[in-house]
């Protein structure tokens, strides 16, 4: 490693400053154990593997981590189990936003499959409400600590039920009421989201925007249905358009047609690379297709998926690809700025993020290091004199 490479590298506290931007977390992926540990005890559930805030942080990064889809799933049953009250929507949301604010992320997008929130008596507007509470609390709370962020929900459906139409109807409802796209997410296997094409096509009526969940474990007809047959905006993971890829021995690159479309539509990429790891899409994060696409100028996307899960963050995220591949502040930025390009607000606010949020933010980063580099540098040409 040269020293040219050494001084690029981000600290580990610039990661965290650089400003970020998320296109993929899920709200019932991102407690505090603690909040639900609390909730737990406010809303009498009793079904907790464990009620020690610190054990039960093991106990879901384990459970995640342990390749069984039974064990996994049961993670998402208990903080599900614990997000069914009004006060407990916009307590989690809220620290949602903070948490975030506090990571560096000055624009997120969450979301959340408001029909699994309806056990304790809640409509699917109530929840819609609730969440976008919370959210606006979380604002402001973090404004408060010195943090600026937005954050954007998008209602998800879910696969193998069948209420996606509702779901669609009800994100177009709070359209610029704080919610700003649909999803749909789920085992892939079994269940195309073709299943869901009223729902899809609802919403480009509406000229409303929306992501899918496909290539994740799934391969390459997840994804040319997402886009061909349902006109997905951006792809949830999309991970496996590596398979449409074919890499020389001599470093020559291949694109099938598929892997070229999405290139050449810009289709974002919501990659995921630790979530993909506990699900077993890669095995490393050095082996995680992110660092073939970004060479190869895809609109990829860094994101966290999980983050109780996955006990992870977009600064961790972030140190586990500069560590991989060596990235620098400027492949930081590069990222952030696809993110921001391909968010579902719109264009001119997403254009202002870029230039007035971005943009300075890494400018600010990068002069720092140009000073240290300065002040290094007359340091030891001073001592040699
Ligand atoms: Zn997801």
């Amino acid at each position: 490693m040269t020293s040219q490479t050494i001084a690029n590298t981000p600290t580990v506290d610039q990661i965290r400053r650089a400003p970020k931007v998320l296109l993929h977390d899920h709200l019932d992926g991102g407690l505090r154990p603690g909040t639900v540990v609390d909730l737990a005890r406010e809303t009498g559930y009793t079904a907790l593997p464990a009620t020690d805030p610190d054990k039960l942080a093991l106990w879901f990064h384990q459970a995640a981590d342990s390749g069984s889809l039974e064990r996994y799933l049961e993670t998402f049953s208990h903080t599900v189990g614990v997000m069914q009250t009004r006060d407990a929507l916009v307590r989690v949301a809220a620290e949602c936003a903070e948490d975030l604010a506090e990571d560096g992320v000055v624009y997120a997008e969450v979301r959340y499959a408001p029909e699994q929130h309806l056990e304790g008596g809640l409509s699917l507007e109530e929840v819609v409400e609730a969440v976008n509470e919370g959210f606006r609390q979380g604002e402001r709370r973090a404004k408060e600590n010195g943090h600026r962020i937005r954050v954007g929900a998008l209602l998800t459906a879910m696969r193998h039920a069948a209420r996606a139409l509702e779901i669609a109807e009800l994100a177009n409802r709070y359209r610029d009421l704080g919610v700003v796209g649909f999803d749909i997410a789920g085992a892939e296997a079994g269940y195309p989201p073709t299943r869901h094409l009223d729902a899809f096509e609802y919403l480009k009526r509406e000229n409303n925007h929306f992501t899918i969940h496909a290539g994740e474990a799934f391969g390459l007809p997840s994804i040319w249905q997402a886009l061909q047959w349902c006109g997905a905006d951006r792809l949830g993971h999309g991970v496996r358009i590596i398979d449409d890829i074919q890499v020389h021995d001599d470093g020559t690159v291949e694109l099938g047609r598929l892997a070229s479309y999405v290139r050449d539509k810009r289709i974002p990429l919501e990659l995921c690379p630790s979530s993909n790891l506990q699900t077993g899409a890669a095995a490393s994060y050095a082996e995680h297709p992110i660092g073939l696409l970004r060479r190869l100028h895809f609109r990829a996307t860094v994101n966290t998926d999980n983050r109780l899960m996955s006990h992870t963050g977009m600064s961790r995220e972030f140190e586990h690809l500069v560590e991989a591949f060596g990235y620098t502040l400027d492949d930081m930025q590069w990222f952030s700025v696809n993110a921001m390009k391909s968010a579902f607000i719109p264009f001119d606010e997403r254009l202002a993020m870029i230039n007035d949020v971005i943009k300075p933010g890494y400018a600010e980063l990068k002069s720092e290091w140009l000073f240290r580099q300065t002040a290094s540098t007359s340091g030891s040409a001073a001592a040699k004199d």
